[in-house]
């Protein structure tokens, strides 16, 4: 199903004019969603205030209060989006993930927005399963990058997401080195495979306990890979598979140590990846 996304940058719509202005305006457009930037907002712990003035269809309000420029804002205004809390539902099927069976897809989209997931976890997730980690192939396909050639010293394959996580000798080298980490949150009769690093998706359907214990764990190791990728793109600073392993064995120790997350709570600063000494 195809929606019409208008996406508008409102410069703040804080106060009671501005608010009714801009909402007034946007109603004469024939758009099913509508993504507001820069509203202005204060963190709040409810926006009902903004919810009851948008009358078209449900709303989905932020803010922040260290940047009074921040603050994103979803206005529905089609019946074939629902939202449940926080998270937009679509009633269609949920859109295809390549080379993933039907039936699939559903379970992606869950794990993307999994609550054991930090969320900056949860943005790196959505990132990989739309393919839209700004990796060489997706910057160069946007006229943003040189090459489409991966980074890596001797590789010079293209460096799509599934590249970067998976099939380039980095990653192949990270996953062959944290297996003792991994393996015991694997269920048995699993192993990694692509379809599980990237998208969290077993052989068969993996219990909510060991997946809780198995997710954050993964994509704490995608998230150290991206950063060394990083790293080597803007420092050009090459690091082990061991220094990437270390980064995110630190990171789960957040997640250890204060259990899942909830929405809006403090991030842990992101560690920085120790050079390599090779
Ligand atoms: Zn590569």
């Amino acid at each position: 199903m195809a929606f019409n996304i208008t996406t508008i940058n409102v410069r703040s719509i804080k106060t009671e004019i501005r608010a009714q202005s801009v909402l007034s305006f946007l109603e004469r457009f024939n758009s099913d969603v509508f993504l507001l930037q820069e509203c202005g907002l204060p963190f709040l712990s409810s926006y009902r205030k903004w919810e009851d003035k948008w009358q078209h269809g449900p709303s989905i309000w932020s803010g922040s209060n260290f940047n009074k420029n921040d603050g994103v804002a979803i206005l529905i205004k089609t019946p074939h989006v629902v939202v449940r809390g926080s998270t937009v539902v679509d009633r269609e099927p949920v859109c295809p993930v390549r080379g993933l069976a039907i039936g699939e897809p559903t379970t992606v989209w869950r794990n993307v927005a999994h609550p054991a997931l930090l969320n900056q976890h949860r943005d790196l997730s959505w990132m990989v399963a739309h393919e839209i980690l700004p990796v060489r192939v997706v910057m160069h396909s946007r006229g943003m990058a040189r090459t489409s050639a991966c980074p890596r010293p001797g590789c010079g394959q293209e460096e799509s997401v599934r590249h970067l996580l998976w099939e380039c000798r980095a990653a192949r080298d990270l996953w062959k080195e944290v297996g003792p980490l991994i393996s015991p949150c694997l269920p048995a009769g699993e192993d990694l495979t692509p379809q599980l690093v990237l998208y969290g998706v077993g052989r068969r359907p993996i219990p909510p306990k060991a997946f809780t214990k198995l997710w954050p764990t993964l994509t704490c190791l995608k998230a150290a890979l991206w950063s060394s990728r990083n790293l080597l793109v803007a420092k050009q600073v090459n690091t082990t598979p061991q220094a990437v392993a270390m980064v995110a064995t630190e990171a789960l120790g957040w997640y250890r140590r204060k259990g899942a997350s909830t929405p809006g709570e403090g991030v842990p600063t992101t560690p920085k990846v120790p050079a390599a000494t090779a």
